[in-house]
This record gives C-alpha cells, structure tokens and sequence, in this order.
C-alpha cells in the first residue's frame, strides 16, 4: 500500500527523541492506546508494546483491551486487517506505515485465487469437492473468499487440525498462499509430497498443472513463500551440525520440507520462544527463523547457546519499515486528535472474513 512521506519533523527524529515522545503519547493517552508488537519487530518498538506475539495471538491480545479507542499494530499490513476483523467497529486500527506489507500475502490476490477456483471447476466439476484453507498471513479479501465458500483459516499453530478438518468436509484442499507450511502440514499428517500434492503457479495455465495432475492431488498448494524462511537450506543445517558438535535445529514449519525434515524440531513463533524456553541450561539452538526473533532470545536466555541457521540472514524486511520515527508519528496524531493511517475492512469482507477465523477458533478449539 502507498504510504506518504514522513512529515519532515519525524523523519529527522534521532532514536532517543522518538523514544521519549513516543513514551510521552503513550502516557497522554493511558487506556486509550494499546501497541501490539510482532515478534519479528526490532527492539525499539518492542519495548514500547503492551503485547508481544505472533499474529494470531496479537489478534486475540487486541480484543483483551475493549476499553481501548486506539490499536496501533507494529506489525504487517494482514495484521492489522485481522485485528480489525476480530474487534468491534468502535475500535480503531492503526499500521503505522502501509508499506508494511508481507511478501508471501502479496502472492496470492482475490483475482488470481478466483482464476484459481473456476479453472480448478473446469477440470473437476462445478460440485468438486474442494475445501480452500488460507494461512493466517493472507488479505482480507481471501479470507473472505475462504469463509464464502467452507473452509477456514489457519496458523502455523493449529495448521495440521485445520487441514485434518478440511480434508474430512472434502475430497482435497486448496491451500494458498504459502506452499512450505501446506505440503509441511500434509507431511505431518502422512501424505505423500510427491504423489498427493501439486503446486498450482497462479501464472501459468491450469497453475502448470496437467487435468490428471489436479484430479489425483489431495494437497493444491498455492506457489507462494516467504522470503525469510525460504532462505534457509540443507547445507545451512549441515554445516551447523558439523561445526556445533551436540545442536539443536529448531524452524519453523514455513521453511522448506527438505529443512524441516532434517531439523530436530520445527513448530510456530510461538513454539520456537517455549521451546527456547523450555530447554536446559548449556544447550545449543540454531534457529531457522526472523533474526529479530532470534536475537532477542539469545539476549533473553544467556545461558544458552542461540543463533540463527543463516549468518548471513536479514530481517524481514516489511515488518521493519515499521521504525520508531512511523510510531511516534501515529501516536502523536492521536494526542492531536488526529487518526494517520486507520486499516479498515469493508463490512462485506468482513462478515465473510470474520466466518472464516470464527469457523478456525471452532475447529481448532
Ligand atoms: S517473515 Fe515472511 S511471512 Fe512473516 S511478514 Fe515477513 S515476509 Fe511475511
């Protein structure tokens, strides 16, 4: 999305200023205000959030706070359609820049998953049986296109019910838009990556895919990734191993099957910090996620060993167009009785939308 210039005041703040306005607005609005923080957010906007956390659990977080007016979500532009989705009308949602977008959302749009499902009729029939499940990292518009036609949403959390379940509505699932976290959840549930899935590449014809090639897949599986998380590879894990005699692989299960397969343990954000966690005094971690993430549990856990499978990884880059400067601007409108950059649903996504994250807080409960 296009996000204006920073007014010239904020883009030449220096990090210190922005703290301590930022720690000024937040005290002027008190209950007003509450910040969601994403786990792959830098440290300068963490240690402002009131919550921090993976997606789906900022999404809940945000409708812990009712008596808050304001919810200002450094996080991704899916983000804070979702909490806008989950919380009632009278609460604003706010991104603090709109260029924050992910990569992996963008690679699947409402035109081309539309294209998708009439090509997909074409081949199996207008009664096919066809469940659509969406990651929680999608637009709006295609969770709302999930919940119109049966099937839900999921996490990298509750992936494996939420397929178990689509799969029992159906004879297959379509799974958009990250094709590592579908065909890592078929794995797990025993389906076979090279004879019940296809991968459907929404820029060729029939995604690339032969009539038979569609009829025999249990598993289509949109052409999308994310960029961090695709990064990380076999040879990444082997020379770890080999240089860190006794380590644990930990991923998540976004990365590739190949990676996922030769880790000790692959689960979500939220697994990776319990795990993390969990672990004894003296252990070693490589892990195959954000380094945001990764460097704040080394900090956070002196007392192991932790780093990330790829040295040379970069953050996500979308979550860190959120900097201090964007947040300090947004709060400081707020004080002035200004709302910048509100995220807004339109009802009739909305209904569709909120259909499909009701109908996984169901299955998955
Ligand atoms: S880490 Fe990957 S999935 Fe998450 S916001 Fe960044 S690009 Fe999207």
């Amino acid at each position: 999305m296009y996000q204006a210039p920073l007014p010239h005041e904020y883009a030449d703040l220096s990090m210190e200023e922005a703290d301590i306005r930022i720690e000024a607005a937040r005290k002027a609005l008190g209950s007003r205000l509450v910040i969601l923080g994403h786990h792959y957010q830098r440290d300068e906007i963490i240690k402002h959030s009131d919550f921090r956390g993976d997606s789906y659990k900022l999404a809940k977080d945000a409708t812990k706070r009712p008596e808050a007016e304001f919810i200002v979500f450094c996080g991704v532009h899916f983000m804070a359609e979702s909490a806008d989705i989950l919380t009632p009308d009278n609460q604003i949602v706010i991104l603090p820049n709109l260029a924050a977008g992910c990569s992996m959302a963008d690679m699947a749009n409402a035109f081309q998953v539309k294209n998708c499902w009439r090509d997909l009729e074409k081949v199996l029939g207008t009664d096919m049986s066809v469940v659509p499940v969406t990651y929680i990292n999608s637009a709006a518009n295609l969770k709302a296109f999930v919940g119109e036609h049966g099937g839900t949403v999921c996490t990298s959390t509750n992936a494996p019910t939420a397929v178990r379940w689509a799969l029992e509505q159906g004879e297959k699932v379509l799974f958009f838009p990250d094709q590592h976290l579908g065909r890592n959840t078929g794995v797990k549930l025993g389906y076979d990556a090279e004879t019940q899935m296809c991968v459907w590449d929404p820029f060729k014809p029939m995604g690339g895919n032969t009539p038979e090639q569609l009829k025999a897949a249990k598993f289509i599986l949109w052409k999308g990734h994310c960029s961090v998380h695709q990064r990380f590879t076999l040879e990444l894990v082997e020379k770890a191993r080999s240089e860190n005699p006794g380590v644990n692989i930990l991923v998540h299960p976004e990365c590739p099957l190949d990676v996922v397969e030769a880790s000790d343990f692959n689960g979500s954000t939220e697994y990776i910090i319990q795990t993390i966690e969990k672990a004894p005094a003296g252990s070693i971690w490589a892990v195959g996620t954000e380094i945001n993430l990764v460097n704040r549990l080394a900090q956070e856990h002196p007392d192991k060993t932790i780093f990330c499978l790829d040295p040379q990884i970069c953050p996500c880059s979308t979550m860190y167009r959120i900097h201090p400067s964007f947040l300090c601007w947004v709060l400081e409108g707020l004080v002035k009785g200004e709302v910048v950059n509100q995220v807004i649903v339109p009802t009739k996504i909305k209904d569709f939308a909120r259909l499909s994250l009701q109908r996984m807080l169901t299955v998955c409960a």
